[in-house]
């Protein structure tokens, strides 16, 4: 049987880590909490990795006024000419939407796979070539999945400028993969020390019998 439980505040503080900016961890870590977006059980993820957490966005993105404010701290980190944001059909959109109307840009959303992983192919929206592009998705291990988005971008000619997501499990990943993409990016929090990404034939549920939830995105 599987189990799942949401996470709470005391919890919450040890599983993520929070970006220092004033009363920005207190403030995530209380809407992580109160939505219920913070997940306990076992989940697989698109890397392969299991896990024990799992951040459900669209918990979190159902209130205006929280996703108002995560749009609000990300968007203060790019630099503003952009005229498009991809997204993919995910629970990343409501960031992606929320961060285009700030930027006054477009949105062009790109087709998932059926594991749920960002496709090279748009959906809806255009790409045109010359524009500046900033992709966004909510909750990412290293960002590795959001490549084919670059790459979709330099299909159709834009220059992609920025990446931002509102959580790379893996930080050090997430920024070695910007580094070598050549692209700035940010994001608001990453895993803590009480999260673990375990290789499945390390990973103690599946050592004790219990089958992940697979994908996890599908929780979105
Ligand atoms: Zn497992």
């Amino acid at each position: 049987m599987r189990r799942l439980r949401t996470v709470g505040l005391e919890e919450a503080r040890d599983v993520v880590v929070v970006t220092p900016r004033r009363g920005l961890p207190e403030l995530m870590h209380r809407a992580l909490a109160d939505t219920g977006a913070l997940l306990h059980g076992h989940f697989g993820l698109h890397g392969g990795k299991h896990t024990e957490y799992f951040i459900r966005f669209r918990a979190l993105s159902r209130s205006p006024q929280l996703l108002g404010l995560v749009a609000d701290h990300l968007v203060s980190r790019i630099e503003p000419d952009v005229t498009t944001v991809i997204v993919p059909e995910s629970a990343g959109f409501f960031l992606g939407d929320a961060l285009a109307q700030r930027l006054g840009a477009g949105i062009a959303v790109a087709r998932t796979d059926l594991q749920r992983r960002p496709a090279r192919s748009l959906y809806n929206g255009n790409v045109r070539a010359g524009d500046r592009v900033l992709v966004v998705n909510d909750v990412v291990t290293t960002g590795a999945s959001l490549e084919p988005l670059l790459d979709l971008a330099a299909d159709h000619g834009a220059t992609v400028t920025g990446v931002l997501v509102f959580g790379a499990l893996d930080g050090p990943g997430f920024r070695a993969i910007l580094n070598r993409r050549g692209v700035p990016g940010d994001h608001l929090l990453e895993a803590g020390p009480a999260w673990t990404l375990h290789p499945p034939d390390l990973c103690p549920a599946c050592g004790r019998g219990e089958l992940p939830l697979l994908p996890a995105a599908e929780l979105n």
